[in-house]
Formats: C-alpha cells, structure tokens, sequence
C-alpha cells in the first residue's frame, strides 16, 4: 500500500514583514513551489481567509500561471463564518475560483466546522451546496475542515457521510489522546465512516518542533532522527490518511520536510510508545496549547495579537527571558495589552485548540504587568 503524501499548507508562507501576513514574499515561494514540485509533490491546500486573503492568488502566481493544471492538486475551504444565506456558498466559490485562476477545485472543504461554524453552514445548506458542487465539476472530492470534539463529528458524519469524502483534521502525537483535541477519536470516526483524512497541524503550528531543551535532549538520546521527522511519520503512520498537510515556511523546511516523505519509514509499535512519553513530556512545558494558527486575531474587536501573547507567555513561563517582557511591551504599545480584552467572545467561536482565551489573557497580563 503506498502511504501518505507531504501536501503544501499555504497558510504560513514567508513573509517580507512579519507583522504583515498579507506581505507573501513571492521570491522565496516560488523557490518553494518549484522545489517541491520537482521532488515530486503536487498537493497544494489554501483557503478564502490565509495571509489575509493573499494566499490564493500567491498560489496563482507561483503555481498556477506557471505550471499545466494536470500537473498539480489544489484544495480550498469555503469561509463558514461569512456564509449568511445559501447564495453566498456560490458566491465565494466563484470568488476562490478566480482568486486562484481555475476552473475546479481538486478538493473543496468547508471551513473550519466546530459548535458555533456548524450553524451558518447548515443554515447556508453548505452541505448540499458541495454535493451539488461536486456533480457539476466545480470540485473532485468535497468534505469539511474540522475543529472540534469528537461527538459533533460523529453527528455530522451522521447526516452528511454520504456527501463528505475528505475530511481534514488535526492529527499529531500530542493531542492523540488529549481530551479537549481527540486526534484518535476522531480518526477513528472517519475510519468507522469510511472517510478519507488529511491531516493539518502535523506539528501544531511549530510546538512539536520549538520543543523545551529538555525534551530535545530526550529525542537525541532515543534516535538521530529530526523532532519534525518524527511528528510527520507518526501523521503519515495512521490508517486512511492520504495527505498530511505541513505549513511550511521557508527551503530549509521544505527539504527536510520533503526528505522525509521520500524515505518515508511507518512508526513501529515501539516508536508510538516513545511519542506518547515524549507528549507527555512537552505537555508538562506548555502553559497554553495554542496552534498559534491566527485564527482568532482578525475579528478581535480590540486588535489583541492574541497568539503572540500566548507564544511569549509559553517561553517566559519555561526561560524567563527579559527579551519575553521587552517584546510583550512592544506589541501592547503597537496593537493592545492583554488587559485590553473585553471578552465578548468572538475569538473563542474561532479558535482551532477549543481554548478560553479571554480568561487565559488574563492569565497574560497578570504575568506581564498589564
Ligand atoms: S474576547 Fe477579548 S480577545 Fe477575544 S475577540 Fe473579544 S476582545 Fe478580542
Ligand atoms: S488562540 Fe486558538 S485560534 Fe488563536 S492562534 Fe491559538 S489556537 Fe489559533
């Protein structure tokens, strides 16, 4: 049986402005498409909301306009969250159609399904709009993004696996058995379904590479294999997963990342036992579990760069570092403290991790002052 593909997120390009996510450095992406289609990977996923809505036409630019149709694979995600009536699917899917400058999707998903997204969708008949998308070609395979427990799955899968063929979740050796993320639960659901997986957050948005010193020393003991090696064949390792999505931000990634899709070697059953100690052990590092996938920043009505916050909260709670405090000050001053939060809620129907993030940015600016 052949295993698993390495797909090219497109959500965390490299950027000339870090601050600036719409600021896609064009140079170093097509040095990156072009790489990874010369190693002979062609599965590119984006979607209507990435780097400020710029990614897709980025993909336009560096893969579309420059590459025959057949020779790659796109995947998209229609934006639950702006879906109002049933004539909006329609709407953005043209729109993502010519952002992109094609004529189908390989793969059309709806975005972001959790608790509160499920509602918009189900009111803009979403579900029947991919199907029907789907019989007229607009897309090869449909299915859902999704973002929640395993119980609102199991619904879903309830009453729409005969519609869905893809469904792309959050899939690594952390939240394998986590309670609040269900990675094995839900993988299980999809096979009991007969669903096929694609995987995102291979390494949880760089946790599972930035790991503690302590945890680094641990994987160099067990073996010379890379720590995002290890997250990326345990993802690719797991029955039904055709893709596993990583969002890669720069060459260097991408060699590494493509290499180890070529001499792709499946965890044994010994290997699995060591990553569940080796989750244990980062988890014991992390004070907040965000993917730090920004989803929650744009409708923040107080313009709270909320996963910056939870990034420099992490590394001050393991290393204590001034340069922690200098850089939390720094973007208090340019977008709003932590203290600044008037929990309305809006972040939290967002957020991928399910976490509080009102309360935790309280935890924040307890920690930093303000
Ligand atoms: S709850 Fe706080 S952080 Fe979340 S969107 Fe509202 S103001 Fe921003
Ligand atoms: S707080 Fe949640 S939505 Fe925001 S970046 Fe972290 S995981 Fe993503």
């Amino acid at each position: 049986m052949t295993h698993a593909t390495l797909g090219f997120g497109a959500m965390r390009l490299p950027q000339t402005d870090a601050g600036n996510p719409a600021s896609i450095d064009m140079e170093e992406f097509t040095r990156m498409v072009d790489y990874f289609m010369e190693q002979g990977f062609n599965y590119f996923d984006t979607s209507y909301a990435y780097h400020g809505e710029t990614s897709e036409g980025a993909l336009k630019k560096a893969l579309v306009e420059r590459y025959p149709r057949e020779s790659y694979q796109i995947a998209n995600k229609i934006p639950t969250w702006l879906l109002r009536q049933e004539e909006d699917n329609d709407r953005l899917v043209e729109i993502m159609l010519e952002r992109l400058g094609i004529e189908y999707f390989d793969v059309l998903l709806i975005h972001n399904i959790n608790k509160a997204l499920i509602h918009p969708a189900e009111a803009a008949n979403s579900f029947e709009y991919i199907k029907k998308a789907k019989e007229e070609g607009k897309a090869l395979k449909v299915g859902i993004s999704f973002h929640e427990k395993a119980e609102l799955l199991e619904e879903v899968f309830e009453k729409y696996a005969d519609v869905i063929d893809v469904a792309l979740i959050q899939l690594n050796y952390m939240d394998w058995t986590d309670q609040r993320i269900q990675s094995k639960k839900i993988h299980d659901l999809c096979v009991k379904y007969g669903i096929e997986i694609q995987v995102m957050e291979p390494v949880k948005g760089g946790t599972l590479v930035n790991v503690a010193d302590s945890v680094k020393r641990q994987f160099e003991e067990y073996s010379d294999n890379s720590i995002a090696d290890w997250a990326l064949r345990f993802a690719a390792s797991q029955e039904n997963v055709s893709v596993v999505l990583s969002g890669m931000s720069n060459l260097q990634q991408m060699k590494e990342n493509c290499e180890t899709f070529k001499n792709f070697e499946k965890i044994t059953p010994e290997e699995h036992r060591f990553l569940m100690k080796m989750a244990r052990e980062i988890k014991k590092t992390l004070a907040i579990d965000c993917s730090f996938c920004n989803y929650c920043v744009k409708d923040c009505e107080m313009n709270i760069p909320i996963p910056d916050f939870f990034n420099l909260y992490n590394s001050e709670k393991v290393y204590h570092l001034e340069s922690n405090v200098d850089l939390y000050n720094t973007s208090a001053r340019v977008y709003a403290p932590a203290s600044a939060c008037s929990e309305c809620g809006t972040c939290v129907d967002m957020c991928t991790q399910q976490l509080d993030i009102p309360a935790l940015l309280k935890d924040v600016a307890k920690l930093f002052g303000k």
